[in-house]
């Protein structure tokens, strides 16, 4: 089972009961973070999660309204007494910002490891999920993430009998170890073909891209950015690199996406929800995130 949580709903700056555009998942003990901005660390603690298993913050690009929270939270993280190694991905300068930003966050009780996405695209596995990080299109070097659990297939006893696996290694074979005895055993002579695993997907600051279609494909839930839900404004989202409403929503119909949660809302849009049903004639599982929404994301 995969928590995910929208921190915060808004783009540029935070407002009262607006944080700034954020995802947080938990995940078999180890939590993530993508993007940081000012507020984002108050919106965790409304939230009632806890900073200390946070494993790894991602970081889309670095636009202080996706950033400049960094040193707040790591200085909580290392109030609440974090020893463990914590990892950052970003774009390339991630170094750089991040080490102009711990100048006044010095001194953390924990070592931290930084980790520059290289090329159009990067695929890393850790804590028990597959994180990609897939370049889109704004002003500046921006990238999408997708974040994914595989399934094994189902135990499947005949096969096992068929391919002659002794019965005390069963167990062990189901867990995904493999087996020397006499001859090299492995998962997949005892298991049915990979079961549908999980999939969410997370892009903001970007206009629609082929990577946002290809990479989202599939996913049980898109979170995207919609910055603007007025139509005339469809010239601004072009000029600043943004996207409306209806773009968001034409990017989850050619993924297939299971859902749409829009985010990152310019401060002028004060009630996204005005624009919803002319959004949903486009693709009808849209909804308009909001601050601390969440949603328990599990095995079918
Ligand atoms: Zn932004
Ligand atoms: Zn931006």
């Amino acid at each position: 089972m995969l928590d995910v949580c929208l921190l915060g709903s808004g783009g540029m700056m935070p407002l009262p009961y607006r944080w700034l555009t954020a995802l947080m998942t938990r995940f078999n003990g180890s939590s993530l973070l993508i993007d940081c901005g000012e507020g984002t660390q108050i919106a965790i603690k409304e939230k009632g999660w806890s900073f200390k298993p946070i494993d790894v913050i991602c970081f889309t690009h670095y636009h202080g309204d996706h950033i400049s929270g960094l040193p707040g939270l790591l200085l909580t993280m290392g109030n609440a007494d974090r020893r463990e190694p914590l990892t950052l991905i970003g774009p390339k300068g991630l170094e750089r910002v991040v080490n102009s930003l711990r100048v006044i966050a010095p001194e953390l009780p924990f070592p931290i490891k930084c980790v520059e996405i290289e090329g159009a695209s990067q695929t890393f596995e850790m804590n028990g999920y597959r994180l990609k990080a897939f370049k889109v299109n704004h002003n500046v070097l921006c990238y999408g993430y997708t974040l994914e659990i595989d399934r094994a297939g189902k135990f499947d006893v005949e096969r096992a009998k068929e391919q002659g696996v002794p019965q005390k290694y069963w167990s062990r074979l189901q867990k995904g170890e493999s087996v020397e005895d006499g001859k090299l055993m492995t998962p997949d002579m005892v298991l049915g073909p990979p079961r549908k695993g999980i999939k969410l997907t997370y892009t903001t600051d970007t206009r629609p891209t082929d990577s946002i279609r290809e990479n989202a494909k599939g996913s049980d839930l898109f979170i995207c950015e919609g910055m603007y839900g007025e139509k005339e404004k469809a010239a601004k989202a072009v000029e600043y690199k943004h996207m409306t409403f209806y773009e968001a929503a034409n990017l989850a119909k050619d993924a297939e996406v299971n859902e749409l949660w829009l985010t990152h809302y310019s401060p002028s849009l004060t009630r996204p929800e005005e624009y919803m049903d002319e959004v949903r004639k486009i693709f009808p599982d849209a909804k308009p995130g909001k601050d601390k929404m969440s949603v328990e994301l599990a095995f079918e």
